[in-house]
């Protein structure tokens, strides 16, 4: 037996261990093929009374359709389904950062990902606490489609490990990436298997599917993202300017990265 093979044997062990505890899972649904995914996995794993699906919404700056695609998948599966929405936009957050230090790039960096923590994890944080309060859960095992080979830095990421910065007195937080060494055609593999269509931007030729304009997108989307909505990405490149900022990591202005 291999190495890789004896790791996922123990995940597999303590996954089976945690279901039997009654620990509550949360399927984290961006919309994007990747959790969807995990989620087709999840529902074969995990019984219904100890799943719920929660995405992060990112208002005007996400993808059209995604949120739905999340909600039709946990209704379909007769899973509850939770929207967290932070207190305030992407753009809101580089404005008051600008406001109140002009000095410093207002844009979230792609190494602290400010974006992420403040509009997604956060809130979805929030709400899985509640959610787990008020149904009397104390174990939490929080699932995220992230993979191996999407970055350097997710491939150094653990598939399974106690999250200690989350845990409290109250709860006890898990991470788990059920999904975390399988490949593109992979989850696109699943997504069909099961029947299903992934969201309809990857057709139009989008690798990846969240904000339709992010950070770390590829020209590809970004031009995707100015196609579908002209008028948030002119917001976008207003925002640039007044700052003297660029947003995408690159350092190259939106207008350049899309001409
Ligand atoms: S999709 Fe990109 S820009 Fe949007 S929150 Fe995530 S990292 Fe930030």
């Amino acid at each position: 037996m291999s190495a890789s093979q004896t790791v996922s044997d123990q995940i597999d062990q303590q996954i089976d261990q945690l279901v039997a505890e009654n620990a509550l899972f949360v399927g984290n649904h961006s919309g994007g093929k990747d959790s969807h995914a995990m989620l087709i996995r999840l529902i074969k794993r995990v019984p219904a009374k100890q799943l719920i699906i929660v995405h992060a919404s990112l208002g005007e700056m996400e993808w059209p359709g995604a949120m739905e695609l999340a909600r039709d998948q946990a209704a379909a599966a007769g899973l509850p389904f939770i929207v967290a929405t932070a207190t305030k936009t992407l753009l809101e957050m580089v404005e008051r950062r600008f406001e109140s230090r002009p000095e410093v790039p207002s844009w979230p960096s792609a190494s602290t990902r400010q974006c992420t923590s403040d509009l997604k994890r956060g809130p979805i944080q929030r709400e899985v606490r509640r959610y787990a309060k008020a149904n009397g859960f104390k174990v939490i095992v929080n699932c995220l489609g992230l993979r191996a080979q999407e970055s350097p830095g997710r491939a150094k990421r653990v598939p399974f490990r106690l999250n200690e910065r989350d845990s409290n007195s109250v709860n006890t937080w898990y991470e788990w990436l059920p999904i975390h060494n399988l490949s593109t055609p992979e989850v696109f593999g699943i997504i069909e298997d099961a029947g299903q269509k992934p969201h309809w931007a990857y057709a139009e030729g989008n690798d990846r599917l969240s904000c339709l304009f992010c950070i770390m997108a590829n020209k590809h989307d970004l031009k995707n993202g100015r196609k579908q909505n002209p008028e948030l990405f002119d917001k976008y490149v207003a925002l640039e300017q007044r700052t003297g900022y660029t947003m995408h990591m690159s350092r190259i202005s939106l207008l350049e990265l899309t001409a």
